[in-house]
């Protein structure tokens, strides 16, 4: 099934304790369509670049199968540009740099092939742009999913709270979840996150997993322990992308079936993080992914009458 995403294609300059790049490519609509290429093959995206983003990566997006008629390139504009520290635990960081360029005036357009999306996946942007691209879109997607971040709880709540009742899933952090419900306890966040549109909600905890609420059900995925981790930046992006593409390419949206999609996001997160930007995302094979799922599976399978 066709999925649209939105989100920023970027510029990103990131330390870590590991080490420091210059200008690579970054942006959560960059991580999001590498991702969910893995598995939809249906996959178009909507953002915005200046002339100075590289065309070989264009073409990298298109030898993905990743549709580039709803990205605009501006002429004699820069690209969005993020760049950002990362404390010694590797789980914190601190925004070092943020020059919105073009995305200051974003106006998505939406091609007419792109109309009819049944999967629509909202990276992280400004909740009115978000809420612009549901307007556009003439059929409601079946499923719609969204991130977002704190700078846009501490600055566009109002906004942000016209965009949640539209959408059917929310993807934010543990910390997103307890600023944006006023609740520290993630169950009773899950609850008031809820009440404020999404029928859905997934709370990554970073190292520690992700949960998924749904009625009064919920699922806990594990993080797979790492020996290298060298660059999270991304890796909600890329679990995003993992979830919503695996829905989209089985169009099946059961609690059961996104549990798997959880699976299938997180172990495309747990390669993200083991090079800096989008790298190992370039290098990794079906084969690895699925292998990688084999020990997530393994990781959290357990049998309390197993006795060999
Ligand atoms: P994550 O590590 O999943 O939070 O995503 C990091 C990506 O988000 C980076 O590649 C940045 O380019 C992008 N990013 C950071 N801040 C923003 C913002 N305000 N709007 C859009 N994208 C952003």
């Amino acid at each position: 099934m066709s999925l649209v995403t939105v989100g920023s294609v970027a510029f990103d300059a990131i330390e870590t304790p590991f080490g420091k790049t210059d200008k690579i490519i970054g942006g959560a609509g960059t991580f999001i369509a590498l991702s969910s290429s893995f598995y939809s093959k249906t996959q178009k995206i909507i953002s915005v670049v200046g002339d100075d983003f590289p065309q070989s990566m264009l073409d990298v997006f298109a030898a993905k199968g990743i549709d580039l008629s709803g990205l605009q390139i501006k002429k004699g504009e820069k690209t969005f540009f993020w760049s950002g520290r990362y404390h010694n635990d590797m789980n914190s960081r601190d925004t070092l740099i943020t020059e919105l360029n073009v995305l200051e005036h974003f106006d998505p357009i939406i091609p007419a092939s792109y109309q009819g999306a049944e999967y629509l996946m909202l990276g992280n942007l400004s909740p009115q742009v978000q809420r612009t691209v549901i307007e556009r879109l003439e059929k409601r997607p079946k499923l719609i999913a969204m991130d977002t971040m704190n700078f846009w709880i501490d600055i566009a709540m109002d906004e942000l709270k016209k965009t949640l009742a539209l959408v059917d899933v929310l993807i934010i952090n543990d910390e997103e979840a307890r600023q944006l419900s006023g609740e520290y306890s993630l169950k009773k966040a899950s609850k008031v996150i809820r009440a404020m549109g999404p029928k859905y909600l997934i709370i990554k905890k970073g190292e520690h997993g992700a949960l998924l609420f749904h009625g009064e059900n919920t699922f806990f995925a594990p993080a797979l322990p790492l020996e290298d981790v060298f660059d999270p930046t991304g890796a909600g992006d890329t679990f995003a992308g993992g979830f919503i593409g695996y829905l989209a390419a089985s169009d099946d949206i059961s609690f059961i079936n996104m549990k798997r999609a959880i699976i299938a996001g997180s172990a495309l997160a747990s390669f993200c993080v083991e090079k800096f930007g989008t790298e190992k995302l370039l290098e990794i094979s079906h084969k690895d992914i699925e292998e990688r799922i084999d020990e997530f599976i393994s990781l959290a399978n357990f049998d309390m009458l197993q006795t060999a």
